[in-house]
């Protein structure tokens, strides 16, 4: 989607840091990280949130859950969180679907 953000930033056109890629999802450390470690999983193909998942691209949502499964021992990271906010009452400020993982500190629940 070419007014995208996360399109942007996987395609290159925005710079990012990046942890990881694949043919089918890209990792990046997030802008305003809210954790010591605090990384952001997006599918390659434009989804707009958790919302929009079918049965045609559901695959790529277990594979990334691997890609975080792999990426957090990669980092030594034991104990972590993955968010994915849905709409903007959850807090989704960006329109392409993204898995949050922070770690590296004390979490609280239920998340604010
Ligand atoms: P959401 O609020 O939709 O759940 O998460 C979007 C995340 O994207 C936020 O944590 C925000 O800090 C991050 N973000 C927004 N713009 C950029 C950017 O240009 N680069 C990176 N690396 N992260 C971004
Ligand atoms: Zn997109």
């Amino acid at each position: 989607m070419s007014d995208c953000l996360f399109c942007k930033i996987i395609a290159g056109d925005i710079p990012s840091n990046k942890v990881y890629e694949d043919d089918l999802c890209y990792a990046f450390y997030d802008i305003d990280p809210q954790a010591p470690t605090h990384f952001l999983v997006v599918p390659k193909a434009h989804i707009a949130s958790v919302a929009e998942v079918t049965g045609e691209n559901e695959a790529v949502v277990g594979h990334i859950f691997t890609v975080i499964s792999k990426l957090t021992k990669e980092l030594g990271l034991e104990s972590y969180r993955v968010v994915s906010n849905i709409g903007e009452q959850a807090g989704q400020s960006v329109p392409h679907l993204h898995f949050h993982v922070l770690s590296g500190r004390d979490m609280t629940w239920p998340p604010g």
